[in-house]
């Protein structure tokens, strides 16, 4: 799972197919929430905060 912003969409989603072999789901992180798990403040590229949920 890779919490992205904009900038690094494209990287998460290549780095998807290579380790799991199949094209991800994208969310907006706005739109979806999960009761045990809290969205990190940051893309994990970088220190921007993201907006898109691969997995
Ligand atoms: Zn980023």
């Amino acid at each position: 799972m890779y919490v992205i912003c904009e900038d690094h969409l494209e990287q998460a989603i290549e780095e998807f197919v290579d380790v799991y072999e199949s094209p991800p789901d994208l969310y907006h992180l706005d739109k979806v929430s999960f009761t045990d798990w809290t969205a990190p403040s940051h893309c994990d590229f970088c220190p921007r905060p993201p907006i898109f949920l691969v997995v």
